[in-house]
């Protein structure tokens, strides 16, 4: 062990997650000691922060003690002993889980999500559920019914939503990755936002089985993590087909961790023109085209393509979003889920109950119906999804000619706290660069490539066609090991 790393173990909650995989194979150190140093450190700041709804203390050293027997024995899978964050959306069996909602307040599932089991499987430790918008709702955490999480960078402005608990904890050093779930930006934008790397696969790559279901064609969870390595060690793990899921595909899961080669010479790389427009911060268009032009030095082939129909994912989005929640957010009427709230008869139990849902989820619940009635329904969800198709088929044309396609993951830095919340049109083109790539089922990261001026993290989005997880992911880490600002994003404040 150097000096450097002697001295970083000393901090333990420092190491990132490929280094405290080292560290632990090596001996160095115990998952118990890990745990409990993580678990100190929350209890020291997340008070500051918020970014745990529900803390799994004693869970998470069991199963850290666990994990330290099962290593005694020689098992040396890759997340054995990984202290890790759940976003609050996905179920744990014996942990409660509100997807930010009052109406699951107390809801303990009776099984795992299909991710969780597969981290519980490799042996990781679950230190907690972290804070999301209500039902994944939003792009900053002000829309969960329990708490806002602050910024780690800036505790008066917002991490960024709706997996901002996650996204704060991995970037606060209170976890060593984390699971969140990605809708319409929802792991991208709080990773930009916070300085780390987010990652949303394809649709189908990972297993929804478990996650509290928002907008069934668009959900997937997606994975958190201070560095590419460590965002991919966690996604390499959750990955593949799951028969409970019938939107699961069931094809191979390629070793990701090997495709890190940080080799992108030949890789044709698309700059869509569409996306550098009004409205954009010019410190993150700046920092941007500065990626870019390393991209361009790492032997990338830069390319100017057009994605025609960008302007309509916004609407497209909003359309879909909202239908798909209406329909499945009608489960909750105090019968079967969560608390209820008894009235004078059956309807009036189930309008005070679903009285427990939040003003940002009541609008979504409204614009939904509304786009799904009879005589609107063509109208609005019909021309939307036709529109998607378009939209789709922007990206399929544009992966003729370019393999990855690279933009800014937010139009902004992170906004301070009530300064949009009272906006819902503002707050909805957060997602102005993220959405097209649920809406096309494609796959998208959100790696750091700087600061503003206020020294906010700003974040760079690479794209890929369905199921090319690997050639974004490699590029991503090409361009972190290049531009090397993964030792300034480690430097936050707290
Ligand atoms: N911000 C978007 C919304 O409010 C995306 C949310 C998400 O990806 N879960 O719908």
């Amino acid at each position: 062990m150097n000096e450097e790393t002697t001295h970083k173990i000393m901090d333990l909650t420092n190491l990132t997650l490929t280094e405290l995989q080292t560290a632990l194979q090596n001996g160095e150190t115990t998952s118990t000691a890990v745990t409990e140093a993580m678990l100190e450190r929350i209890v020291a700041i997340d008070n500051d922060i918020q970014s745990y709804l529900t803390l799994t203390d004693e869970l998470a050293l069991a199963q850290a003690q666990e994990a330290d027997e099962r290593r005694a024995r020689g098992d040396d899978s890759p997340l054995l002993g990984i202290p890790l964050a759940v976003k609050d959306m996905i179920c744990t069996e014996g942990v409660q889980t509100t997807a930010g909602s009052k109406i699951l307040e107390g809801f303990v599932p009776p099984y795992d999500a299909f991710v969780v089991r597969k981290l519980r499987e490799a042996g990781a430790v679950i230190l907690g559920k972290t804070n999301t918008d209500e039902f994944a709702m939003g792009s900053s955490t002000e829309n969960s019914a329990y708490v806002t999480t602050r910024n780690p960078w800036d505790l008066s402005r917002v991490p960024g939503g709706s997996s901002g608990g996650s996204a704060a904890a991995v970037a606060a050093n209170l976890a060593y990755g984390a699971l969140g779930t990605d809708t319409g930006g929802s792991v991208r934008q709080p990773a930009a936002f916070c300085g780390i790397v987010g990652l949303r696969p394809t649709y189908g790559r990972v297993s929804r089985w478990g996650v509290v279901a928002f907008a069934s064609t668009l959900d997937q969870v997606g994975t958190f993590g201070r560095t590419v390595a460590d965002c991919t060690a966690v996604f390499q793990t959750i990955a593949g087909h799951d028969p409970h899921d019938s939107t699961s595909l069931d094809v191979p899961v390629p070793d990701y961790e090997a495709a890190l080669t940080g080799d992108i010479r030949g890789l044709r790389v698309g700059v869509p023109k569409e996306y550098f427009v009004e409205g954009i911060d010019a410190e993150v268009e700046t920092a941007v085209r500065t990626a870019i032009d390393k991209l361009a030095e790492l032997g990338a082939e830069i390319v100017e393509i057009s994605l025609p129909h960008t302007e309509y994912a916004l609407p497209v989005y909003y359309l879909i979003a909202p239908a798909e929640a209406s329909s499945n957010l009608a489960r909750y009427d105090g019968v079967r889920f969560g608390p209820r709230v008894a009235g004078v008869d059956m309807i009036d139990t189930v309008k005070k109950t679903r009285a427990l849902f939040g003003p940002e989820v009541k609008r979504r619940i409204m614009l939904g119906t509304y786009a799904l009635s009879a005589g609107y329904y063509d109208e609005y969800y019909g021309r939307a999804l036709k529109a998607r198709t378009l939209i789709k088929q922007d990206f399929l044309n544009t992966f003729d000619q370019v393999d990855v396609i690279v933009t800014p993951t937010t139009p902004t830095t992170a906004f301070k706290i009530g300064e949009i919340a009272d906006d819902p049109l503002q707050m909805y083109l957060q997602d102005i660069f993220t959405l097209s790539v649920n809406l096309s089922a494609s796959c998208g990261i959100s790696v750091p490539c700087g600061f503003d001026s206020q020294g906010l993290p700003i974040g760079l989005q690479l794209i890929g066609n369905s199921l090319q997880e690997a050639t974004i992911l490699n590029a991503a880490y090409a361009y972190e090991q290049a531009a090397n600002w993964t030792g300034a994003m480690a430097e936050q404040p707290l």
